[in-house]
């Protein structure tokens, strides 16, 4: 049996970063990563961003921190259990043994529910995924995107870049209208139908027939050469970390602020549920940089616990954001991600802020366009509370959370 003093379930952000922070804190030696993914770990958000508009080829960016040195990596292998008693996993039919666990196991997007079983519908996580949309995309003149999310809109832009007549098709008033309010959604909308994109809004697809008839809501059919579904996604890992004992809640793994889910199992990114100290509660966050910096802290809580160094371990922090491309517009938010009263839209010079608050007026997210001085203080405010008033008048935070 093989074992390792840490091993880490998945080659994503929050993994390989957890296995990077971990050997630069020191902590033993050997590392595992062990990785359904079928390639050496890349970078997820370009996939539905340049790689859409030029590929082929599909050429994967690697990821920022670098797979430690002397760590093992192997690829294409599923863990199909954990032991938390014996300290072992199963994975390729195999036990491997472990000290600490890293459980970094992401997420996979929902299939679209309403389709014939053979229906052709690309789903987008995976550099493989992306081989197949690219190779899709060469052959279409036209696409049907399903849901205006940011892959959905971020996809659905690339594609029409491409020089694909591309219709999205979404059940919202417009493009993520839920989440950032209507002034974002009418940005985002502009920018897609300045790219030629047909917005389909307040629209459901019913059924999808094999192998792309799509059926709306509106009594239309369209007839695509390709269909694109990005209707949400599913946490992965849970299943194991339930059968394991560990607590989950829909499909995530319960931790306490240290990401720690158990003595010397920790959790990071989109699989965790973690106490963020600075909310005062548990968060599900699904971001690439919120992936690497829980990747970070798990790693350098596991380096002290199994060096004994008695160090206390660090608590997760940060206020969660993410940034995404349309297009060639860039926008940033930072947020709580639990919703927002009202909205206070500032205009920039070429750009604008929007700041998001609650019912007492309090900051509870900040949205950015060609403003990345708001984006910078908007975390700290978040963070400490500020009201819209010090937000909007320039106020720098007390303390801006990293
Ligand atoms: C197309 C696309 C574009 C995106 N763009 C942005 C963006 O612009 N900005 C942003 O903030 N976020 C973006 N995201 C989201 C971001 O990529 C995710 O939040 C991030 O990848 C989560 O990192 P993670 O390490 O938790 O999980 P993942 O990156 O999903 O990695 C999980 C790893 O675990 C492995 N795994 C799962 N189950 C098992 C198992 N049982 N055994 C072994 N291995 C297993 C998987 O194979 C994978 O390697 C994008 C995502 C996609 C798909």
């Amino acid at each position: 049996m093989s074992a390792y003093e840490l091993l880490v379930i998945g080659s994503g952000p929050a993994g390989i970063r957890a296995a990077a922070s971990y050997a630069k804190a020191g902590g033993k030696s050997p590392i595992g990563i062990i990785t359904a993914d079928m390639d050496e770990p890349y970078m997820r958000p370009p996939l539905s961003k340049d790689s859409l508009v030029d590929g082929p080829p599909v050429e994967p960016t690697p990821i920022g921190p670098k797979v430690p040195k002397d760590a093992e990596l192997r690829l294409s292998t599923h863990v199909t259990a954990i032991d938390l008693e014996n300290r072992t996993v199963t994975a390729g039919g195999e036990q491997v043994g472990f000290g600490q666990l890293v459980i970094a196991a992401g997420a996979t997007p929902v299939p679209f529910p309403e389709a014939d079983a053979d229906a052709d519908i690309h789903l987008l996580r995976s550099l493989d995924d992306d081989r197949r949309l690219v190779a899709a995309a060469q052959r279409s003149k036209t696409a049907v995107v399903i849901g205006s999310g940011f892959i959905g809109c971020e996809a659905a832009a690339s594609l029409a870049r491409r020089g694909i007549d591309v219709t999205l098709v979404t059940p919202e008033p417009g493009p993520q209208q839920k989440r950032l309010g209507d002034y974002v959604s009418q940005q985002i909308a502009s920018w897609l139908t300045d790219l030629g994109v047909d917005l389909h809004t307040e629209t459901e697809v019913t059924h999808i027939d094999a192998p792309r008839t799509v059926h709306l809501s509106d009594g239309r059919t369209l007839a695509p050469d390709m269909i694109l579904s990005a209707v949400g996604i599913k946490p992965l890992g849970g299943e194991l970390a339930e059968t394991a004992g560990l607590q989950t809640h829909e499909g995530r793994i319960v931790a306490d602020e240290h990401l720690s889910a158990a003595p010397g199992v920790w959790v990071a990114g989109d699989s965790a549920r973690g106490i963020n100290v600075t909310a005062g509660r548990a968060l599900d966050v699904e971001h690439w940089g919120d992936a690497l910096q829980m990747g970070g802290l798990v790693g350098r809580n596991a380096a002290a616990a199994s060096n004994g160094s008695g160090e206390e371990p660090e608590s997760w922090k940060a206020v969660p954001g993410f940034f995404s491309d349309i297009g060639e517009h860039s926008i940033q938010y930072a947020a709580w991600g639990d919703g927002h009263e009202s909205e206070k839209v500032v205009e920039r010079t070429g750009g604008f802020t929007v700041w998001y608050t609650d019912a007492d007026e309090t900051v509870v997210g900040v949205l950015t366009y060609n403003a990345d001085d708001d984006y910078e203080r908007g975390s700290g405010l978040i963070a400490e509370g500020a009201t819209l008033t010090e937000a909007v008048s320039g106020a720098q935070p007390q303390e801006v959370e990293s």
